[in-house]
């Protein structure tokens, strides 16, 4: 392994925070900062605004056959998508070498980002840094195109909707960086989503496991996949705001705590966007079977998978499904009976331990109760309480949680 003299830190600056070219120049001083603060420097990025929806859409109008379905072929939305964040790194390279500092922009590929050949969601298998290494060694600082790799069939990949935080923090742990800096507009993790729930307070401070869950559950600040390499490789994670320039910015820092005293309650935390999947019964599970085939050919995850010889439920979550309408005719194909439930969100209450009696369950119903909202499903897991509810209605239950649950 190559002996690095300074510090090494990974930073990753979010869309927004490199929507335009005044912010993109401003993200280009910060690097600077941390450069001349006398660290080694990786910038991982993301596409510009909200570019990768741009591409998707126009790829979802080419995808128009004459029946009506459009179902882009997986492999060509990667081969789209991955451009978005070429974009940004190089024209971060050029604002950066612009105010007299050296720096390389690198795909994904060329960093030596390798993953499984599941296209749209792809999983990162291991990181050959050898040229940031390199590039490291002579002075530069290194920007990374994030959100893509190359699978072990040279194929390019794409890793989940918000990937580049999966980047970053992969990055961060096959350089042995110092820590891994998570820039977006929002100054941290909340206790639920402060457009939802104004009355959200700060976490200044997070536990690995904990903010896997929320991320699991829908909360944005740091993709789920991020958090999971954070979690294993021990790397510590520090979200902050790019446009805080103050001396003591607020953040989030996430690690792994030994210490579980809390038991209690930590966060509201909603994904909209997801279908409840119920099945009928299946005696000997052949129905099960069924479904999970054709789940499998149609690139569908299911979570919250629960099944019984007499009914099961299970739950699809939209975000890295490019196009639902095919993957839902797949699924009624393979099992005609299967109920649908679409436009539904899941509304969870996250915390450490806090579901150990059946108190908190109760204390859920009574809430959705209250607010007149009959819940399609519900989970208990000892991390975590969640309801299957209407998008109508999460905004009004996620407050309401958040009074029950967290503002006690
Ligand atoms: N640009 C990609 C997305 O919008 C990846 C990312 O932002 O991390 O999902
Ligand atoms: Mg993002």
């Amino acid at each position: 392994m190559t002996q690095h003299p300074r510090p090494i830190i990974v930073q990753k600056y979010g869309g927004s925070s490199l929507a335009d070219v005044e912010k993109l120049g401003r993200v280009a001083d910060k690097v600077v900062a941390a450069r001349k603060a006398g660290n080694d420097v990786v910038v991982v990025v993301s596409a510009m605004g909200k570019t990768t929806d741009g591409l998707l859409a126009l790829a979802r109008q080419v995808a128009v056959v004459p029946a009506g379905a459009a179902d882009p072929p997986r492999r060509e939305l990667d081969m789209l998508l991955s451009t978005g964040e070429r974009v940004t790194m190089s024209l971060l390279s050029i604002a950066i070498q612009a105010r007299g500092f050296e720096a390389i922009s690198f795909t994904g590929s060329q960093c030596g980002i390798l993953t499984n050949d599941r296209h749209f969601d792809a999983r990162i298998i291991e990181v050959r840094p050898h040229r940031i290494e390199d590039e490291l060694a002579r002075g530069k600082i290194v920007i990374v195109a994030g959100y893509q790799g190359m699978s072990y069939k040279r194929e390019i990949t794409t890793l989940g909707r918000g990937g580049s935080d999966t980047t970053a923090v992969a990055l961060a742990a096959a350089l042995s960086a110092e820590r891994c800096e998570i820039y977006s507009d929002v100054d941290g993790v909340y206790s639920a989503d402060p457009r939802a729930v104004p009355e959200a307070t700060h976490l200044p401070e997070l536990d690995h496991a904990m903010l896997q869950e929320m991320a699991e559950c829908g909360a944005k600040v740091v993709c789920a996949q991020a958090v999971e390499w954070a979690r294993r490789a021990g790397i510590a994670i520090y979200a902050r705001s790019t446009f805080d320039d103050g001396p003591a910015p607020r953040q989030t820092v996430v690690r792994t705590r030994h210490d579980r005293e809390h038991l209690t309650a930590r966060a509201i935390v909603a994904e909209g966007n997801v279908v409840l999947v119920r099945l009928p019964p299946s005696p000997g599970h052949a129905v099960v079977d069924d479904l999970l085939r054709a789940a499998a050919d149609a690139g569908v995850a299911f979570k919250d998978l629960a099944v019984g010889p007499t009914a099961g439920t299970a739950i699809v979550s939209l975000l890295n499904v490019p196009d639902w309408g095919a993957a839902r005719r797949a699924l009624l194909a393979a099992v005609p009976s299967l109920e649908l439930v679409e436009g539904a969100s899941v509304v969870s209450v996250v915390g450490d331990g806090f579901c150990a009696t059946v108190e908190p369950l109760g204390r859920l119903l009574a809430v959705l109760r209250a607010e007149g909202v009959t819940p399609h499903a519900v989970t208990a897991t000892p991390l975590r309480l969640g309801a299957v509810i209407d998008t109508a209605d999460a905004a009004r239950v996620q407050s309401a949680l958040h009074r029950a649950f967290v503002a006690t």
